[in-house]
């Protein structure tokens, strides 16, 4: 397999479940839940768990990264384990996740303790996921299960904002790429050009961090990328890929959860 191809990459990051809201007491929970059970009401739509599951998740959505509060996607409260089968877990913490209307519509009512899919607080996707031309592809069947049931493959909401992301970041690299062997033997280069190049090259890696949106789609498409690859060789044997770069690098791969030997475009057979 030519690395064109290739390029498998684990998305949908796994999010670490941050402690339940101070107001979230085991009485108030005690309250809403036997108040759920009697009225039926959203006893979970309160200001205090709305906010925590946003910033848990980077004010993204947690299966499909979309960013949310724009653009109409306001953050709904998604009970893992349906509220109708499990009112116990109402309000459970554990079961409350930040979701974007369009993954909630899919997802529904559906029994996930029956029939699981994959909880990102969980499970660790990249187990589960990779991606193939900005497609998911489920590595088995809890996988493959999470794909068809929320429709992450779905074109116009989707797949193309991830192909259109990916392209903006190819685009760059290319062009900071371009700029770079303009100036030629970086020994005799001027300083400040080399420090702009190399400070256009920090700000993208930026825009790949997990706060980010789409950021597993921009890391996916400049951490496989030869441009990207060849940009770092050249200013390693400079000596010029400083700490700072290094130090985004490292984060990106990090919640890219692209594998090593997936990067660069390096994959030769999978
Ligand atoms: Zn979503």
């Amino acid at each position: 397999m030519s690395y064109n191809s290739g390029h498998l990459v684990n998305n949908m990051i796994k999010i670490q479940r941050t402690p339940c809201p101070i107001k979230l007491t085991e009485e108030v929970k005690l309250n809403l839940t036997q108040e759920y059970e009697t009225t039926g009401k959203n006893v979970w739509n309160k200001e205090y768990i709305k906010v925590a599951l946003f910033k848990m998740s980077n004010g993204k959505c947690i299966f499909c990264e979309c960013k949310l509060n724009e653009e109409s996607k306001y953050m709904e409260v998604e009970h893992f384990y349906p509220k109708h089968e499990y009112p116990l877990e109402v309000v459970d913490w554990n079961n409350l996740l930040p979701i974007c209307k369009r993954c909630n519509v899919n997802k529904g009512g559906h029994d996930t303790k029956k029939e699981p899919i994959i909880n990102p607080t969980i499970d660790d996707p990249k187990k589960h996921l990779h991606m193939s031309n900005y497609r998911y592809i489920g590595k088995d069947r809890l996988g493959k299960d999470t794909i068809d049931l929320l429709c992450l493959n779905e074109f116009d909401q989707l797949i193309a904002p991830r192909v259109q992301i990916g392209n903006q970041v190819l685009v760059i690299i290319e062009k900071i790429h371009s700029d770079l062997l303009k100036l030629g033997e970086l020994e005799e280069a001027s300083g400040m050009e080399i420090r702009k190049i190399i400070n256009r090259l920090r700000n993208l890696l930026n825009s790949c961090l997990p706060d980010k949106v789409y950021s597993t789609t921009c890391s996916y498409a400049l951490l496989t990328d030869t441009h990207y690859n060849e940009i770092k060789n050249i200013l390693t044997r400079a000596k010029k890929w400083d700490d700072s770069l290094d130090g985004i690098e490292i984060s990106v791969f990090e919640h890219s959860l692209i594998n090593k030997f997936e990067a660069h475009g390096a994959v030769s057979s999978l």
